[in-house]
């Protein structure tokens, strides 16, 4: 009998506790630290930003499991289990002997693995008897993924949303406005910072770090107000660890075990989440599968970064990250369509990559499209950009299973759909999609913008 191409858990089968990494690496990663004095943040450092449950979780290296609430639980299972897919089509297509597995994130309202933990950083702050949530969004996945889960918990939200893409992205500013969101198109006159900014440029189109100054100085000046943040953080690794065991488990009713794993990376939570109970295995000698990462050449934080202490974001406020970096003032070529455009990595995955626990590769959007389409055509879904990247990657390991006659199983992270990246699409299919690699020299001026850290660097 031919295995099911879709294999869906049933929903007592959704794992009740997140699974956490830290406690079983040998060497946990460096501390986050206080950019004024560089010393560890602690918990007094955290809680003025963040909400205090989260803040408490960002720091925990120690504990294992942490159970998922019940509430959480509610709304997990209204989405929840995703699905495993084999891609019979697409092995079929490549004349691969290698049998190719994806984890699909994509079917919610928001289209990815996002509100995974969006819905707990809401939930948490709820029960902290918080009022209001800011966050900023650039291309506005993780503000659906938020104004999604702020509407389920009936928890107002504000998103500064950076301006070209406030204009140029109607449908998802719809989508947040739909969910009670307030969209605010940055930089605004809502706060002083992007006041200052407006009076010395009031054309300026914003950025993401603009929109992150806004959306922190909103939160620390309003009672009641805290910021959420989608991606990098310990926190958001946590959560997305149920994709990660949902597959396991998946794979262990197929007795499958994946010779490599790929996820595409552009602050390391969906990679996180899905390497998780595979990454275990390897740091506890139970097994030795192939991790890979999968960047764009064009914001190559991992490949051509540097393991430095960085701040989290381009204006420069948030505590120190120890992870491989571009620089926060890195910025990718303009016509970088691709997505995972973030600086920096997550401060786990850095090092699990600095230790070797793990591969990267990065990969030229035009062949991330060119993979895109041939996925679409193939298995039916519309894939994000971001998520291209790790197809790209699980193409080319099964054409080098082809080559070599391996008979290899390939996992990867499909995280979501791509239906309001049409216009990168539309670039690609009428062929004006170029690629463009940052220069050494590139890197080294926005290399030479990284702080210097009281205590460790004088
Ligand atoms: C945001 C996003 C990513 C990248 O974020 P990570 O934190 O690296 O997982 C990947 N895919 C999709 C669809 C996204 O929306």
């Amino acid at each position: 009998m031919k295995a099911p191409y879709r294999l869906y858990l049933n929903e007592n089968q959704i794992p009740d506790a997140w699974y956490n990494l830290r406690a079983d690496m040998p060497v946990l990663p460096d501390p986050l630290r206080n950019p004024a004095t560089g010393a560890p943040a602690g918990l007094e450092d955290l809680t003025p930003v963040f909400c205090e449950e989260l803040a408490k979780q960002e720091l925990d290296g120690k504990t294992r499991y942490f159970d998922i609430p019940g509430p959480v639980m509610d709304i997990y299972r209204q989405y929840r289990p995703s699905p495993l897919v084999r891609a019979y089509n697409l092995e079929k297509a490549l004349g691969t002997p290698a049998k190719i597995y994806y984890k699909f994130e994509g079917n919610n309202t928001c289209g990815s693995h996002k509100i995974n933990s969006a819905v707990p950083q809401v939930y948490y702050a709820k029960q902290q008897g918080l009022t209001a949530l800011t966050t900023e969004t650039g291309a506005g996945q993780w503000g659906s993924a938020l104004a999604e889960a702020c509407a389920y918990f009936n928890m107002p939200l504000t998103v500064y949303m950076v301006k070209v893409s406030y204009e140029q992205k109607p449908y998802r500013k719809a989508v947040m406005q739909t969910f009670g969101a307030d969209v605010i198109p940055s930089p605004s006159d809502t706060t002083n910072v992007g006041r200052a900014i407006l009076e010395k440029d009031p054309n300026t189109t914003g950025s993401l770090g603009c929109a992150i100054s806004e959306a922190v100085e909103k939160a620390v000046t309003t009672p009641g107000t805290r910021y959420v943040l989608g991606s990098v953080l310990n926190q958001v690794l946590l959560h997305q660890s149920i994709i990660g065991q949902e597959a396991r488990i998946a794979m262990d009713m197929l007795d499958e075990y994946p010779d490599v794993v790929i996820g595409c990376a552009g602050g390391g939570s969906n990679l996180g989440g899905l390497i998780a109970p595979y990454m275990s295995d390897k740091l506890n000698g139970k097994a030795n599968p192939r991790i890979v990462a999968v960047e764009p050449a064009s914001c190559p934080s991992f490949t051509r970064g540097k393991y430095a202490y960085d701040f989290c974001d381009t204006g420069r406020i948030t505590p120190l990250a120890r992870m491989y970096t571009l620089g926060c003032g890195f910025i990718p070529s303009a016509n970088h369509a691709g997505g995972l455009r973030y600086h920096g990595m997550s401060p786990i995955l850095s090092k699990l990559y600095h230790d070797g626990l793990m591969e990267a590769v990065a990969v030229e959007q035009t062949r991330v499209f060119e993979a895109a389409t041939m996925f679409a055509r193939l298995e039916t879904i519309l894939p994000a950009p971001e998520s291209a990247h790790a197809i790209r990657a699980a193409i080319d390991e099964a054409l080098r299973c082809k080559e070599s006659g391996q008979k290899e199983t390939i996992l990867f992270g499909l995280t979501g759909t791509g239906f309001f990246d049409m216009s990168a699409y539309t670039r690609f299919n009428e062929g004006t999609m170029t690629d463009t690699i940052p220069t050494d020299e590139q890197l080294q001026a926005s290399f030479d913008t990284l702080p210097k850290v009281p205590g460790l660097d004088d």
